[in-house]
């Protein structure tokens, strides 16, 4: 009997999982899709939706490095493409692929629970109202980059109160006092595209962080980046350090903190326009929250200020609703014990596409996840006998040692994963 294979979401990686599943002959194929078209986090909508996109979103990573290999970006596309040109390539994607017939959309999978047998029994909701569907393998590909991360800071602010994932556009704001919160890659675009309208923008910083320009001598930073791999990590660390010194000087001059390790020891932030509109007198580093009472915000360093709105850009939870917390619980961790960040150890018909954060692009690396779990589904690929030992290994080497935090779990390095990822496909017959 052929395999009855689930494919949960058909963003970016859902996309690539359902294309390498039919170009493996797994034709007995359903992706759920829980709106009504293709293309996940890059659906930009002014109402609130999964996606967490804004009115003018680009990509922070370059489209030479942001394209599936089998598939470039058209030349007209700009070096970094926004959320238009993107859900365009996504469905384009689909419907090369033959991806769109198989996708079921409006249906949410409320409920995935392993059967005794082995088998996933999946609860979902359509316009044809719910059921029960049973399957052989399931792959997820639900997104990671949907469910806000909310900090908690002592008193209570009268304010208005948003996340980066509800903030749609700048117009609603005009005129007014706001206050982001973080200076992640949300968070920078969200000081500056407020800053246009608003009445004063500006950024609190718990600690010094790295603002990579999205252009280096013309080129895209991460093309930059890539004639650096021949050198050793250390050095190249210091070399981008340098190169970033020469390009924009100290982080003092523009009255931010001097960040505390180097630049490939945190996540970075790609943004031409922070540290311009900082010296534009249009956005105003703050140091960490310390409490709020009313309107007024305290600041660790002693000050406190007014605003009429805060927008906290402290990143997503990897939440997965519809599986229980026995099977993944990741909202909150640390780790997230995956083999190739994709591979469960009690679950062999189980799978994660997309659930990594690289210093690159996402959907690329999930094309060569998919092919795996499809040549596992097929027979070509085999799970590794020691497999608990591997997900240990994986956990406790990261290719980068960044702060603990859950928002380093899934932390890879793009160049060194797609290495691991083709290794792995090596192994298949
Ligand atoms: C502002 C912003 C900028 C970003 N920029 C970049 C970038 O430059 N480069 C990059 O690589 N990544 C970037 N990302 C990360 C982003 O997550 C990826 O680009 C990409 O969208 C991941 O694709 P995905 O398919 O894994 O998840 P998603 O795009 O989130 O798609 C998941 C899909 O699953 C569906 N779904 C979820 N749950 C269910 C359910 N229960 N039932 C049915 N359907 C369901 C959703 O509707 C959605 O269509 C950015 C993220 C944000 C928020």
């Amino acid at each position: 009997m052929e395999a009855r294979v689930c494919v949960i979401g058909a963003g970016p990686s859902g996309i690539t999982a359902a294309k390498n599943l039919l170009a493996e002959g797994i034709q007995n194929v359903v992706v759920y899709e829980m709106s009504d078209q293709v293309g996940g986090n890059w659906v930009f909508r002014e109402e609130q939706s999964h996606s967490s996109v804004c009115e003018t979103t680009h990509i922070i990573s370059s489209k030479r490095w942001s394209q599936y290999e089998d598939f470039p970006m058209p030349d007209e596309f700009p070096d970094y493409p926004g959320h238009r040109h993107l859900k365009a390539y996504f469905q384009g994607y689909a419907n090369h692929f033959g991806v769109t017939d198989k996708i079921k959309f409006k249906t949410r999978v409320n409920k995935a629970e392993p059967r005794d047998d082995g088998k996933w029994v999946l609860r979902v909701n359509g316009p044809d109202g719910s059921s029960e569907q049973v399957f052989d393998y399931l792959l997820v590909a639900s997104g990671h980059h949907w469910d806000p991360r909310m900090p908690e800071y002592p008193g209570v602010f009268n304010g208005k109160v948003l996340h980066s994932h509800h903030y749609k556009k700048a117009e609603p704001f005009r005129g007014q006092r706001i206050l982001v919160v973080g200076a992640g890659n949300s968070g920078c675009d969200v000081a500056v595209e407020t800053a246009r309208v608003a009445g004063k923008v500006c950024i609190s910083m718990r600690r010094g962080q790295h603002i990579i320009p999205k252009f280096m001598f013309g080129i895209p930073s991460d093309t930059v980046y890539t004639w650096m791999l021949w050198v050793p990590k250390a050095f190249r660390q210091k070399l981008l350090q340098l190169s970033l010194w020469i390009w924009q000087g100290s982080y003092e001059r523009y009255g931010l903190q001097k960040p505390s390790v180097g630049p490939l020891q945190m996540h970075p932030t790609l943004n031409s326009e922070l540290l311009y509109f900082i010296r534009h007198g249009e956005i105003h580093p703050r140091r960490g929250i310390q409490r709020y009472k009313g309107r007024t915000v305290h600041f660790v360093d002693g000050t406190q200020e007014d605003f009429d709105v805060i927008i906290y850009c402290t990143g997503f939870r990897s939440s997965f609703p519809f599986l229980d917390t026995d099977v993944v619980d990741f909202r909150d961790a640390t780790e997230v014990p995956l083999y190739r960040k994709m591979i469960h150890g009690d679950y062999p018909n189980l799978f994660f596409i997309g659930l990594f954060q690289p210093l690159g692009c996402i959907w690329p690396l999930a094309d060569y996840q998919a092919r795996i779990a499809a040549r596992q589904i097929n027979g070509k690929w085999k799970r590794p006998a020691n497999l608990k030992d591997l997900i240990r290994k994986e956990v406790e080497h990261p290719h980068f040692n960044f702060e603990k935090h859950p928002r380093h779990a899934t932390e890879v390095d793009y160049h060194q994963f797609r290495k691991e990822l083709l290794a792995e496909l090596k192994r298949a017959s």
